[in-house]
């Protein structure tokens, strides 16, 4: 679903993100392709269109969500309130695996996020593999 994000607001974000996925930190420099607006509460569940709600995702991390809040952590079983890159810090909740090429949880949301989220799909695991043979780092926050 796509909302108009007024110009001011785009600028904000842009700034804020720097054009990297606030999920999975894939950069547009990297995928070649122009980030999303994703409304972290989704519009269809009352989002606001506010920098505290809009951030930067890749189109994989965004497709994913689609209009999810929760996901299931699958070492509890238990349902959690996926990340939010607002609120919450990345690497309190997340951190790269030794080769650089998958992210780990290292709390419930963190896991429940990735899982919920497919952040370590086939696709973008080989994808970070080439980035990693580059020398590309992975980032965090
Ligand atoms: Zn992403």
């Amino acid at each position: 679903m796509s909302t108009y994000i007024p110009e001011s607001l785009r600028n904000k974000i842009a700034n804020s993100d720097k054009g990297r996925c606030c999920y999975c930190l894939t950069t547009e420099a990297n995928s070649g392709i122009t980030m999303t607006h994703e409304h972290i509460q989704p519009v269809s569940k009352g989002g606001e269109t506010t920098f505290e709600n809009v951030c930067l995702a890749c189109r994989s991390c965004n497709e994913f969500k689609g209009d999810a809040t929760e996901a299931i952590d699958p070492l509890t079983g238990e349902t959690m309130f996926l990340f939010n890159p607002r609120t919450q810090k990345w690497s309190e909740h997340f951190a790269w695996s030794a080769d650089g090429t998958r992210v780990e949880g290292l709390t419930a949301i963190g896991r429940a996020t990735i899982c919920g989220m497919r952040m370590n799909n086939a696709v973008i695991i080989v994808a970070r593999s080439r980035w990693v043979i580059c020398g590309w780092h992975p980032p965090s926050d």
